[in-house]
């Protein structure tokens, strides 16, 4: 086991402001308290969150930021308390590695939504730790809240396993939480990252899964990812054509659109759920008012059902389509996600940190 008592440094990438690219730096990590475990990161998923942070798009960057927050690994070290879990096995770490784990949604399992705000995996407060600024996974090794770490099913590859930690729970918790069955018309809007797991898992749900992309090559890939049909959504008349024709509708997208378009693609009593968060987009009520449809948004979602998703994914076959990258093509994907050119995500290989 580790030496507990000390700081370990650990190599990582970092960006030092707004408009700086990511670079290779050393950090620092706490020494694990008695609940904590320390996990030896084998691969990161990059979310388009990491980019919007690393960009400043939200608001309350902290520089610098270490982003990543879809991490597989080996457990290296366990704190003195910790019995659930040994060193060696395989795990994964999401978007959070701590919350105040008593109040009212941490007891439901909603930690993502804990009342003293739950620690986000990167660029959050470590207030129930060393009161440092959490860093990610673009790095060596994360040190985790034994609550806070989900189990791998076996014979899942951790590469293609790791994008399940933000972009699978993302689009898992909607599609369950909404009550999507089999044969609903389901659309996913926006095939990316988390687009590609929403198609996957809306389809292992058994639902009539619809793309609507903005980019016209992605058709055949919609096709091979499972999906039944393709709208392109700037094809004219795409619009009116399929008015009133879905059920459900997951919005990934990552960059402002008009949601009073797509609302108009629901059924009556219909409902449009939020997870891509672009910055402000004008919302016209009788957009909703008009056969009472409903807009509801989306936090990725709690450990407990982290785990039901990945359980889920194991049974049904589901992984993420990756393109393994090295740590130093990590600007040049970040270009490639803002020109909606990933298939379908980037995933860090960690030993190329050196
Ligand atoms: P991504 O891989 O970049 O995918 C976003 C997709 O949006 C693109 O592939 C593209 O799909 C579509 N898009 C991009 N620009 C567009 C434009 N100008 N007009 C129309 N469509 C456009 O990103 P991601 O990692 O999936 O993340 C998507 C969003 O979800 C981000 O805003 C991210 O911050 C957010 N997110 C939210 C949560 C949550 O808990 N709610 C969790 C993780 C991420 P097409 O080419 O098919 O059109
Ligand atoms: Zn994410």
């Amino acid at each position: 086991m580790a030496d507990l008592c000390t700081m370990s440094s650990t190599r990582a990438y970092s960006a030092a402001s707004a408009t700086s690219p990511l670079v290779p730096t050393t950090i620092e990590r706490r020494p694990p308290g008695p609940h904590d475990v320390v996990v030896d990161i084998a691969f990161c998923g990059v979310c388009h969150s990491d980019l919007h942070a690393v960009r400043d798009e939200w608001g309350g960057t902290r520089f610098p930021i270490v982003p990543g927050h879809e991490i597989t690994g080996t457990i290296a070290a366990i704190g003195t308390a910790v019995t659930q879990w040994q060193v060696g096995q395989q795990v994964g770490v999401g978007c959070m590695v701590n919350s105040c784990q008593t109040c009212e949604a941490c007891l439901e399992h909603e930690e993502q939504f804990c009342e003293s705000g739950m620690t986000a995996t990167y660029n959050s407060i470590d207030k129930f730790g060393d009161g440092s600024v959490t860093k990610g996974g673009y790095s060596g090794q994360v040190v985790v809240n034994e609550r806070f770490l989900l189990r791998i099913p076996e014979g899942m590859p951790l590469d293609r396993t790791a994008p399940l930690l933000c972009a699978g729970i993302t689009t898992y918790s909607p599609l369950h939480r909404h009550g999507v069955k089999a044969g609903d018309k389901v659309a996913i809007v926006g095939l990316g990252g988390l687009g590609h797991m929403g198609v996957k898992i809306a389809k292992a749900m058994g639902a009539h899964v619809t793309v609507i992309s903005h980019s016209a090559n992605k058709r055949e890939d919609a096709q091979l990812l499972g999906a039944d049909d393709f709208l392109l959504s700037a094809e004219e008349g795409a619009f009116k054509r399929n008015a009133k024709r879905f059920d459900f509708i997951l919005d990934t997208v990552s960059a402002p659109h008009d949601y009073n378009a797509y609302l108009g693609l629901l059924r009556r009593g219909g409902t449009m759920v939020l997870v891509g968060m672009p910055e402000a987009s004008p919302l016209h009520a009788g957009a909703l008012v008009h056969r009472r449809r409903q807009l509801a948004g989306s936090l990725i979602g709690g450990i407990r059902e982290t785990q039901e998703m990945l359980d889920f994914c194991a049974r049904h076959n589901v992984l993420s389509d990756i393109e393994l990258i090295a740590i130093g093509e990590i600007n040049t994907a970040y270009d490639r996600m803002l020109k909606s050119d990933v298939r379908y995500r980037f995933v860090i290989d960690i030993q190329t940190l050196g």
